[in-house]
């Protein structure tokens, strides 16, 4: 955006080196000239905001000293904050508070994080949210004062709005009266002054499918509700993909799953059951003499990005049952000695019958 910095010399027809006296002199003069309720003229409105603005600036030293030191280097950014700073101020005293705040603006915008499980992230969906926006005090009508406002001068800054603190050698506007140069003596109860108050909002949101982790999604005009009826500010949301309990990602679109299977099917091989991300389940063939941590990959079954599917990368695990009962101990100690297995906890070995006595206690 550029702003062409304005000169206030100009407008007001003086020197540079204009004294306060003559500042004021001409501003008078062309106040009773342009005033809009005496000129029909249709650009004197304008032209009488602009004399407005360039007397505020010039008629006081310290403000004078800085658009001086602002048009000397040029800095049209610099210009853009102490404008509005300006503007603000020139509302705040010709046209009173009131006036000032009821001017419809434009919502701040929100950015928070949506977290989403693998799911929605892959294959997107409509999905609720609840949030807090900011609204105008119903109570206040966004005015943040009970009634009328009862102004007192800010001592911080002197009434001046602004001060020079810490390291800043220019003037900053003050943090206490927050540059008004005053503070409102009977603030809203319900807003504690700030004109606003916080709204639990729930909304619809449309995931697209594929919407993968740090992906930002925007809402148009579901930020912060707008002041005195401007339009709401956006609402950006950044996904964050949750753990899944069963799936992990791996190669940026494949999944690892986890599967115990038993030491007869990892030793005979056949057919299991394995779910899916979609939350269907598919039959998987295990292949006779599977180890523990042998994989399998199932084409199609993983992420889908860009219109493709990754693979689904199945890692199996033994899994050894710790409670058996005295069938399934009688088959197994058969087998162990079918196999010559020495050394083995046989139901009738010396270990077993102390540990036996002992759990007995006796
Ligand atoms: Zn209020
Ligand atoms: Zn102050």
């Amino acid at each position: 955006m550029k702003t062409t910095i304005k000169d206030y010399y100009k407008i007001l027809g003086i020197e540079k080196t204009a004294s306060v006296e003559e500042i004021k002199r001409s501003y008078r003069r062309l106040a009773k000239e342009l005033h809009p309720d005496r000129n029909p003229d249709p650009d004197a409105e304008e032209r009488f905001k602009e004399i407005n603005e360039a007397y505020h600036v010039l008629v006081d030293e310290e403000r004078r000293a800085e658009y001086d030191r602002i048009l000397k280097s040029g800095d049209e950014s610099k210009y853009r904050d102490f404008l509005e700073y300006i503007q603000e101020f020139i509302e705040s005293i010709v046209k009173g508070e009131k006036t000032k705040k009821r001017r419809p603006r434009k919502g701040q915008d929100i950015r928070m994080k949506l977290p989403l499980s693998l799911e929605e992230s892959a294959f997107g969906g409509e999905k609720e949210i609840e949030y807090d926006r900011w609204i105008d005090c119903p109570v206040c009508e966004g005015m943040g004062v009970k009634g009328e406002p009862e102004k007192v001068k800010c001592h911080v800054c002197d009434g001046k709005g602004r001060r020079v603190s810490g390291i800043f050698s220019f003037p900053r506007p003050c943090s206490v009266c927050k540059g008004k140069g005053y503070i409102i003596k009977n603030p809203c109860p319900t807003c504690y002054g700030r004109g606003r108050v916080t709204q639990r909002s729930k909304i619809l949101v449309n995931i697209p499918p594929e919407t993968y982790d740090g992906e930002v999604l925007k809402v148009p005009e579901k930020g912060h509700f707008g002041y005195f009826g401007g339009k709401s500010g956006d609402l950006y949301l950044r996904v964050m993909v949750k753990e899944h309990p069963t799936f992990k990602v791996i190669n940026s679109q494949d999944l690892l799953m986890e599967k115990v299977i038993s030491f007869p099917m990892a030793v005979l091989g056949g057919m299991i059951r394995v779910p899916t991300l979609e939350g269907k389940e598919i039959e998987v063939f295990v292949q006779p003499g599977t180890e523990s941590g042998a994989t399998k990959v199932v084409p199609e079954q993983g992420l889908p990005k860009n219109g493709r599917r990754g693979n689904l990368v199945i890692s199996f695990r033994i899994g050894v049952p710790k409670n058996i009962s005295a069938k399934e101990r009688k088959l197994i100690e058969k087998l162990a000695r079918l196999m010559n297995e020495e050394g083995v906890n046989y139901s009738d070995s010396v270990f077993d019958k102390l540990k036996n006595k002992l759990s007995r206690g006796s």
